[in-house]
């Protein structure tokens, strides 16, 4: 058994509000705030993943568009650069590169 901290009223120990005056427990705000954690770790944790799938978006881009220019331009494309594409950027685009001979 609780106290109210306001009008002193006895209140059970799984109340939110006090029955004498309407009062908030301690309760209610100290779930809210385990819930507010909860949602702030999850939010970090997202942002941390969402930040490691954007770094490939850093060499892919450039990837892509030096192959782009390499194929209007018809320069061949080197087999280092042909690797590193199947690895980094697209298994699929990597081996049709690797199977175009030029
Ligand atoms: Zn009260």
């Amino acid at each position: 058994m609780a106290f109210c901290k306001k009008c002193g009223t006895e209140i059970a120990d799984d109340a939110v509000i006090c029955p004498g005056c309407g009062a908030s427990t301690n309760k209610q705000s100290s779930q809210s705030s385990t819930l507010k954690t909860v949602a702030k770790i999850f939010m970090i944790l997202s942002t941390v993943f969402m930040g490691f799938a954007l770094i490939p978006l850093a060499w892919c881009i450039p990837m892509t568009v030096i192959y782009c220019k390499k194929v209007n331009n018809n320069e061949p494309v080197g087999i280092g650069f042909k690797i590193c594409s199947l690895l980094f950027v697209s298994l699929i685009a990597g081996i049709l590169m690797l199977c175009d001979n030029d």
